[in-house]
């Protein structure tokens, strides 16, 4: 990789970052220790909501979610199929099964009229959730999904779309987390997301109890609380009510996907940073918004969804490659020569084998044309103006497009 190869996303560490995993190793807790609890109650502020529970990747928080909200076989869950794989196989870790929704081609968004059209094709009853996917940083409209999923658990997958607004019910803006219209949110602290813990995750939820079982699970399914204690002779050995030093009990098993000291430091220090990170992002997405609006009809910038105030994880472009004589691997080879990374954003998961080979999901239209369109494009808080400039260049050259006049005429 060149000094000035621009990949499509890339995290941003500084010295505070640095000081602050420093500070954690000289420390006494490497595992669970007072980062974990600090990082979970300023993220939870960030977000206004009434938990947050760190787990050890997005992936992990679905498949707690999951298990804590007890899905399981003969239970279906609805998941737009353009999203990133984990949000469709945490069903399947739990023995559930997916319902995949369709997509607007505009926005990737699934909006709750292709929900229902998905519930439609699931047995009648058996579908208990609906994981619904903030692609790019737009929002679902989650009062609209709300109203649609009424009786089901409504779990947001929000690792695109950290440090944004979503409208709530009331129409009033609150932030993407605070979990106004669904039972949970998940976040991921992967390196290429708004904020970095190395791998990493977060889920945001107003339930007490459900809180406790994301806890439990995350931790072996380990129970501490002495109300909960069923082996009573074994808790209470010396029949004053007050449990033994080292007893805990299992009732169900979970894993261990506890998120370290380590990385919760780092995830506070980021934290501190994100609305900063945000602001970049919404600068250099705007500027990309004009300058691909200027290569004519076939390039533009993903529609911009109603109803929230988009954090943009992705810089998305739709192009007609067909229409210009090309194909999306030939132009990304191209852009790679030109020291330009960029990515796909998704692969549409009913397509792929395993889920071929489970299900019989009829054509998807809204998916398969935003699919055969998307292209992300460079997008990170330490990029410059000028780094749009050269990829959208780089972009209307590759794409036959030379000498777009709104390049050169739009000031820094
Ligand atoms: C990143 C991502 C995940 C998985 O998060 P990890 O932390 O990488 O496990 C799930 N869903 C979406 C939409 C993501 O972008």
């Amino acid at each position: 990789m060149s000094a000035d190869f621009l990949p499509y996303g890339r995290q941003v560490i500084d010295d505070e970052d640095v000081a602050a995993v420093a500070a954690v190793l000289r420390g006494d807790w490497l595992t669970t220790g007072p980062s974990v609890e600090a990082f979970e109650v300023a993220f939870a502020e960030r977000v206004q909501a009434r938990h947050a529970v760190a787990c050890s990747s997005g992936t992990a928080g679905l498949h707690l979610l999951a298990l804590a909200q007890g899905l399981g076989p003969g239970d279906m869950v609805v998941v737009p199929t353009v999203t990133f794989l984990a949000t469709a196989n945490a069903a399947r870790y739990v023995g559930a099964d997916v319902v995949f929704a369709d997509v607007d081609p505009e926005t990737g968004l699934m909006d709750a009229p292709r929900f229902l059209e998905a519930v439609d094709r699931a047995p009648k009853g058996s579908v208990k959730a609906v994981f619904p996917v903030h692609l790019n940083g737009h929002c679902v409209d989650m009062p609209a999904l709300r109203a649609a999923a009424e009786g089901l658990f409504v779990a947001e997958d929000a690792c695109h779309a950290l440090g944004g607004d979503q409208a709530s019910r009331t129409g009033a803006m609150v932030p993407v987390g605070a979990c106004a219209s669904s039972d949970a949110a998940m976040f991921s602290t992967h390196p290429v997301k708004a904020i970095a813990t190395g791998e990493g995750g977060v889920l945001t939820t107003n339930d007490d109890a459900l809180a406790e079982r994301l806890r439990r699970f995350r931790n072996h399914g380990m129970v501490r609380e002495s109300a909960d204690f069923r082996n009573h002779d074994m808790a209470f050995e010396d029949g004053d009510g007050v449990a033994a030093p080292w007893y805990y009990e299992m009732h169900e098993p979970g894993f261990n996907y506890r998120l370290n000291d380590l990385q919760c430091a780092l995830g506070i220090s980021q934290l501190r940073r994100l609305s900063g990170f945000v602001e970049k992002r919404r600068k250099l997405r705007d500027r990309y918004a004009v300058l691909l609006d200027g290569l004519g009809a076939h390039v533009r910038a993903v529609t911009v969804a109603s109803g929230c105030d988009p954090a943009w994880h992705l810089s998305v472009a739709l192009i007609d490659f067909a229409a210009l004589g090309t194909t999306r691997s030939r132009v990304m080879r191209q852009l790679r020569d030109r020291s330009i990374g960029t990515q796909v954003h998704y692969i549409p998961v009913h397509l792929q084998p395993y889920y071929r080979d489970l299900y019989e999901t009829p054509a998807l239209p809204g998916a398969e044309r935003y699919y055969e369109r998307c292209l992300s494009l460079p997008l990170f808080p330490t990029m410059v103006e000028s780094d749009v400039d050269r990829v959208v260049e780089a972009l209307a050259e590759v794409l036959g497009l030379r000498g777009g006049a709104s390049i050169t005429g739009m000031k820094s």
